[in-house]
């Protein structure tokens, strides 16, 4: 047995943390950055330990479509711990976020929260596996679901048989999807997506292939799962299924739902949703599910959402952002591809389109770190992974995409003499 070191009181604070964080991404080194330490947040703004202020894009990656700490949330959270921070027992603000999602989300008629995207995705495989009493999932290599063994590729510590129910597909890429939903057809339990990819930069969902996951999950009898963690009330009302023309069987949700808190839900029709505990025999539970002030934020984060929906402002401005920095790249002979949804974009340093995780990986690792870095030296947060989504929230106007693209300008400067 190791023995127990006790640790010098002379090592940085984060020095207590596993790699300085607590979400790995966080910690900078894919783009040789040193982390930021956050002291506070407001509006569209981060500021450091040091008071140094960034506009921020990384915005709790996708939760904070308000921005930070708008005051409908506050205010809904500060009443909501008031009445007391915690029950155990049901109450009211769970069944009026829920029926905010059911009235959003066509295909949900029953909502059950979860603390966290991951458990969301956790337990909607579950379901789908218990509902078709199969056991292979189809997932698209390039999305993530959250760190759940049985939707985890790539990390140690998971059984070996666990990741054999795991099928990879290439996303967009129908032929092969085919092929594989066919081959494992007899017992495949879901294909599970992210109908606009986020966790491998944005990439959108070529045209007709969101239908042609409709149709040949319906063929071979298996359920469609639509991870909208991301995406769920990000891209307009309705989410993606609606945006896309087609619905999911189950659907998962988290981050902008929360407000800002944590998070996560899975929904879909009574019939499959009634399998779950205490209805059925598929189990979940939890202390923190439905969390009074999740749920309180999350209330007044959709209410604001509804009252005044800031999704045509944001693709406008995302738009306008995406144009400039085409713009720049160009000027500055630099090859790049920008995707942009909605709200969301993620800039890749490549001549290719990027429609999958292969031409997503192939891109430039270090123009992209460069870029990053030298925005960062401006003021400008972006997340600091090639392949993360960058976020617009309703507290960005015009003046921070101006601010963003006068410092893009100066990042692209000198960057065609760093290697692709
Ligand atoms: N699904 C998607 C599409 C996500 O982007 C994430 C988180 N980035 C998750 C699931 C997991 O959510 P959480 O981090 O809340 O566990």
């Amino acid at each position: 047995m190791p023995t127990a070191k006790r640790p010098s009181k002379k090592r940085a604070p984060v020095d207590f943390l596993v790699g300085g964080v607590n979400s790995p991404v966080r910690n900078f080194r894919a783009v040789n950055d040193a982390p930021i330490i956050v002291k506070r947040a407001a509006g569209p703004w981060l500021f450091d330990d040091r008071n140094r202020r960034y506009v921020d894009f990384i915005m709790g990656w996708g939760a904070l479509l308000l921005g930070h700490n708008p005051p409908v949330v506050v205010e809904g959270l500060l009443e909501a711990l008031k009445r007391g921070e915690l029950f155990g027992l049901t109450h009211a603000n769970e069944s009026r976020l829920a029926r905010s999602i059911v009235n959003w989300v066509p295909s949900v008629e029953q909502v059950r929260f979860t603390v966290s995207g991951s458990e969301a995705c956790m337990t909607a495989v579950r379901l789908a596996r218990a509902y078709t009493g199969r056991s292979t999932v189809l997932a698209f290599d390039g999305c993530y679901h959250g760190h759940g063994d049985s939707l985890m590729i790539g990390s140690a510590g998971v059984p070996a048989n666990w990741a054999s129910s795991l099928v990879r597909a290439p996303l967009n890429n129908l032929k092969e999807v085919e092929r594989l939903v066919l081959q494992h057809a007899a017992d495949l339990a879901c294909v599970i997506v992210e109908p606009v990819a986020a966790n491998i930069g944005v990439i959108p969902p070529s045209r007709g292939f969101l239908e042609a996951l409709r149709t040949l999950t319906r063929k071979v009898g298996a359920l469609l799962v639509f991870d909208e963690v991301v995406t769920g009330f990000r891209l307009g009302n309705g989410s993606a299924q609606k945006v896309y023309g087609t619905a999911a069987d189950l659907t998962t949700l988290g981050k902008v739902i929360g407000g800002g808190l944590p998070i996560g839900a899975v929904g879909g029709p009574r019939g499959i949703m009634e399998r779950l505990s205490p209805c059925g025999d598929v189990y979940h539970g939890g202390t923190f599910a439905g969390h009074p002030l999740s749920m309180a934020a999350g209330v007044a984060a959709l209410e604001e959402l509804q009252k005044n929906p800031p999704y045509d402002r944001l693709r406008a401005l995302a738009d306008q952002l995406s144009d400039g920095i085409k713009t720049q790249a160009e000027k500055a002979g630099v090859a790049v591809q920008v995707n942009c949804v909605g709200s969301m974009l993620t800039v890749f340093f490549t001549e290719k389109p990027v429609v999958d995780a292969a031409s997503a990986r192939a891109t430039s690792r270090k123009r992209f770190a460069h870029w990053t870095r030298a925005l960062r030296a401006a003021g400008i947060l972006i997340p600091p992974s090639p392949f993360e989504a960058l976020f617009l929230s309703a507290a960005h106007s015009e003046k921070h995409v101006a601010q963003f693209l006068e410092a893009s300008a100066r990042a692209f400067r000198g960057l065609r003499r760093v290697a692709a």
